[in-house]
């Protein structure tokens, strides 16, 4: 097929299903409702509506592979055979194991899941070592190409680049220390090469091989496998010319490695990065896939600002194909599905269906087409949205310019936990869990009635005061020492505080993959943010009424509420983060004046947010701790603070979670089998810390001997007086059959920890 420069194209597209048919599909065959003939289909469906859908926005280059029935990193993980043998031993067929790999089966813990960069997507973490047999397996993207073309759409197959897939790998189990995934890289490169080779023999003409962890800072010895992979396969005489993407950020030094390659094209994200002011010594020879439309909001694109970029990119490239700034799994498909929005604001917004239109309108006119009208229209947008009195609140901002230093800082710790201690009187190695309880088909239903007006407000609160009673009891019986409510007036632990924060919308379709089948849907910050009316006060406080033991008040902290939504782009963040602090702080002020005496602030955000070059960290550092004290300052000592973070890479933000000041943190730690705990410890981090026993991502439940494994471990570098007992996370994603036998095994485990002497 002929090598033309594309004009127009997207690094990818959402997958879940426009009505997410895929969510329901795969749920579907997991439960072992439907078939496997069932998922193939609503599968080839979706990519189906993928490719014509693009096409017919007008894309001329379209891409394929980016459909997945988990992930992509995945998928990449199938394709260079480097199935665990943990899995492999299983006997299951190609499909069940990689399910088996993404969830885990009753006898085997599933891969790690982490997040993708800086985003709230999840990848499963490869493992890799010395002797993983790499061998390709292309089957997925040859048939996905092969599919498209039968429809008529010659596509671009996408695929995680060598590099970045083992710079996203951990070390194997047993591997020997010094093993580095990238140390076999050779051996991965020469799968590529079969996959390239094997591509072109299909007639592919284009391949996009994805590096987004080049827009992160690398080594020397990185900087120098990325030359190599690209050398070698740029090389081989019979391959499709070759796309290599980044995204999320600048390249920096990866930049001139890759133009002086033998690779066609250089994927940019122009967004979060931009080009380099200095001569890059080979640029002039290839094309700039230029990403000017934000793949990861959902504002309209500033047509003629991009535009601009685009011609300042044309003046130094050999030629410019116009893009987004990353894939567009990130933003929700079409706003024209959003018919509840009103349309000032749908004025100003742009998903994934019209932001393809915005890069096929600007490859236009940077052809010298006439496209004034979609320009004006973008302009009028723009202006519109700029002079809008509704984003602006004097009052939120007379209240920040007065706001002190004390008033994100509490007292001595030693004080506030004598303070403490007093006031709840908990045994060592408290029990308690992160917040949610399992989320069930009756309590969904019962929300959507509501908010549909089905069931008024009387009958609603009856429903969930029941719930409560029942969670609280479960709690109870299953002897844990620090309870909660259990969440079940929350859709989702942003979206829920949104809809009552002054400043957001929300959307009624606007979902995007979080992991697997997992969709949230993240509401929009448009303006100035506060808090009307309290919003979890009459729900803690009647579980407190219910129960003798402490309940545990549940907040999202303000930097998820950021990192979960789509933020404004018109004010640095830190401004609006301080601005959604305020609100919680003065949720926090209305449950300790309502005799809650424990205030958990969520912040399972706060790493995914960390900018991905160390030159932006302490920046962001600053003003996200800054937030979350503000938040959670205005407490008296006796009030216990809690916080929740999870995620598995601890070591970056391990000083930021000292600096929180929380006198109780939550962690992710049964993934890893917490070898996260000795960072923290060495970190000497001296409040509570609560390093999670049981892994809530995966159907499988733990006994009570593997809990306390884990215990035993943490207790290693964590001393017994300071250790709290919980699962990593929320338990609103799993079955109260998976969650009553975990929480017995938690608790048991606690016990047989617990010194004698209590
Ligand atoms: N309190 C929330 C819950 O339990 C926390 C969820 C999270 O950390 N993602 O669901
Ligand atoms: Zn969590």
């Amino acid at each position: 097929m002929p090598r033309t420069t594309p004009l127009a194209t997207v690094p990818g597209y959402p997958r879940i299903g426009r009505d997410r048919e895929l969510k329901r599909a795969l749920e579907t065959y997991w439960a072992g409702e439907s078939g496997r003939g069932e998922l193939d289909a609503a599968a080839r469906t979706e990519r189906e509506r993928t490719w014509r859908r693009l096409a017919e926005l007008g894309l001329d280059a379209v891409p394929s592979n980016t459909f997945s029935l988990y992930d992509q990193v995945l998928d990449a993980v199938v394709l260079a055979g480097a199935v665990p043998p943990r899995f492999a031993s299983l006997g299951l067929d190609g499909l069940d194991a990689y399910f088996a790999m993404a969830r885990g089966t009753g006898r085997v813990a599933p891969l790690e899941l982490t997040k993708w960069f800086d985003t709230n997507y999840h990848y499963l973490v490869p493992e890799i070592g010395p002797a993983t047999r790499l061998h390709l397996d292309p089957a997925k993207p040859v048939s996905e190409f092969r599919e498209a073309l039968a429809l008529g759409i010659e596509t671009r197959p996408v695929l995680l680049g060598p590099a970045s897939l083992l710079l996203l790998s951990k070390a194997a189990d047993g591997a020997p220390s010094g093993f580095a995934p990238l140390d076999r890289l050779d051996d991965l490169v020469a799968v590529y090469a079969l996959l390239l080779t094997t591509l072109a023999a299909e007639g592919v003409a284009w391949v996009q091989l994805d590096e987004p962890a080049y827009a992160a800072d690398r080594t020397a010895g990185e900087m120098d496998a990325l030359r190599r992979v690209y050398e070698r396969l740029g090389a081989l005489p019979e391959r499709p010319a070759i796309l290599v993407q980044s995204y999320f950020g600048s390249l920096g030094d990866a930049l001139p490695v890759l133009a002086a390659s033998p690779v066609e094209a250089i994927g940019l994200d122009l967004v979060a990065g931009s080009l380099p002011d200095g001569d890059v010594p080979g640029l002039a020879g290839k094309t700039v896939v230029a990403g000017v439309v934000d793949g990861r909001n959902v504002w309209r694109t500033d047509l003629d600002a991009a535009l601009a970029t685009l011609r300042a990119v044309r003046a130094r490239a050999g030629a410019v194909t116009v893009g987004t700034s990353c894939s567009l799994l990130h933003v929700p498909y079409d706003l024209d599905a959003e018919t509840a929005l009103d349309p000032q604001l749908r004025s100003w917004l742009a998903f994934a269906d019209q932001k393809v239109a915005e890069v096929v309108t600007l490859a236009a006119a940077l052809r010298g087409e006439d496209r004034s009208a979609a320009f004006e229209q973008a302009r009028a947008a723009l202006a519109n949205r700029a002079a809008a009195p509704r984003v602006v609140d004097d009052g939120v901002r007379s209240r920040l310019a007065r706001l002190t230093p004390d008033d994100a800082r509490r007292g001595p710790y030693s004080e506030r936990s004598a303070a403490q201690r007093d006031r709840l009187g908990l045994p060592p190695l408290p029990t308690t869990t992160i917040g949610s309880f399992p989320q069930t088909g009756d309590l969904r239903r019962a929300r959507a009635a509501f908010r549909a007006g089905r069931l008024d407000r009387a009958a609603y609160t009856a429903r969930m005061r029941a719930e409560i009673e029942r969670v609280i009891g479960l709690q109870e019986r299953l002897g844990l020492d620090v309870l909660v409510h259990g969440e079940p007036e929350r859709n989702d632990m942003v979206q829920y505080f949104a809809e009552h924060l002054a400043g957001f919308v929300t959307t009624e379709l606007g979902w995007v993959q979080s992991y697997g089948s997992r969709c949230v849907r993240p509401p929009i910050l448009y303006g100035d943010v506060s808090r009307p009316a309290p919003i979890t006060v009459e729900w803690v406080t009647y579980a407190q009424s219910l129960t003798d033991r402490p309940v545990k008040g549940m907040l999202t902290g303000p930097v998820t509420i950021l990192a979960w939504s789509f933020v404004r782009d018109d004010q640095p963040l830190g401004d609006t983060a301080r601005q959604v602090a305020l609100a919680i702080r003065d949720e926090t002020a209305d449950l300790e004046s309502a005799g809650i005496g424990i205030v958990q602030v969520d912040e399972p955000a706060l790493r995914e947010l960390l900018p991905l070059r160390g030159a932006d960290r302490p920046a962001y550092l600053d003003w996200s701790v800054t937030a979350f004290r503000l938040a959670t300052s205005g407490v008296a000592d006796a009030t216990q603070v809690h916080t929740h973070l999870c995620y598995s890479e601890f070591g970056d933000v391990v000083a930021a979670i000292d600096g929180l000041d929380a006198d109780v943190t939550s962690i992710e730690a049964a993934r890893s089998r917490m070898s996260i705990v000795p960072d923290v410890a060495a970190s000497g981090f001296g409040r509570g810390i609560g390093p999670g026993v049981y892994d809530i991502h995966s159907p499988r439940v733990p006994d009570a001997d593997e809990a306390e494994a884990l215990l035993r471990r943490a207790l290693d570098a964590i001393p017994g007086d300071r250790l709290w007992v919980n699962p990593d996370c929320g338990l609103k994603t799993r079955t109260y059959e998976q969650v009553e036998p975990a929480l017995t095994a938690l608790v048991a485990a606690a016990a047989r920890v617990r010194p004698a002497s209590e």
